[in-house]
């Protein structure tokens, strides 16, 4: 059992002190409510007889529920989303 330890890693007595605060983009709140971004998987991808979701778990500001981009995977971040942010 060798456990190579990556020296980009941090050690893993990361305390509450080594963290920085992150509060809404939007109005500074700084507590966060769980929620989860649905995504469609065409059945044409799968093979299966119905669309599926895919659940990702996102974190809204509890205060007004704007989502911060950096809670965002990478993937979904506006601009990577050409459909989204397509001017007419
Ligand atoms: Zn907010």
């Amino acid at each position: 059992m060798s456990k190579t330890l990556d020296l980009n890693q941090r050690p893993t007595s990361i305390t509450l002190k080594d963290t920085t605060g992150v509060a809404c983009d939007e109005c500074s709140n700084t507590t966060f409510s769980e929620a989860m971004i649905m995504r469609k998987v065409s059945r044409l991808l799968t093979g299966a007889p119905k669309d599926s979701y895919v659940p990702v778990p996102v974190f809204l500001c509890s205060a007004c529920g704007h989502l911060n981009d950096e809670f965002l995977p990478a993937e979904l971040k506006a601009a990577s989303e050409p459909s989204l942010i397509a001017k007419a």
